[in-house]
């Protein structure tokens, strides 16, 4: 037995596909924002590097020598940490993983320092104080 669509019906439909849309709409915006995540790599007070931490980026670098100091970092699905590095207190790799807005990790005698930007919460925070 088919029972017929009536206007009710079609109202239900057409709320739901709107709600379905704008789910999608919304997690279409995250998807783009969770590729503006950077890290920022600091050496003696200079900038010395930016990495965009897209979900599928992965990368290993190491900044600095064995005579001057080095920190060995790693990037992998959106978090950053320290792999290796040769200061003598490790506090730097024992920080273990950062992946939000404003975490960093400092290696202090080496002086060495990694800062998570996230533009997409940067750009909620201005939505938000337009409003
Ligand atoms: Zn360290």
């Amino acid at each position: 037995m088919k029972t017929k669509i009536n206007r009710y019906d079609i109202a239900l439909i057409a709320a739901i596909v709107l709600i379905n849309v704008v789910i999608l709409f919304s997690g279409g915006r995250k998807a783009v924002h969770a590729d503006e995540k950077i890290a920022y790599v600091y050496s003696h007070e200079e900038l010395v590097g930016e990495y965009v931490m897209s979900d599928d980026y992965e990368t290993e670098f190491t900044v600095g020598d064995e005579k001057s100091g080095y920190n060995t970092v790693h990037i992998e699905n959106g978090e950053v940490w320290i792999h290796d590095a040769s200061c003598p207190d490790k506090i730097c790799l024992s920080q273990g993983k950062i992946s939000r807005d404003g975490e960093i990790i400092v290696c202090l005698p080496n002086q060495f320092m990694i800062q998570i930007e996230d533009k997409s919460e940067e750009e909620n925070d201005v939505d938000f104080m337009a409003q």
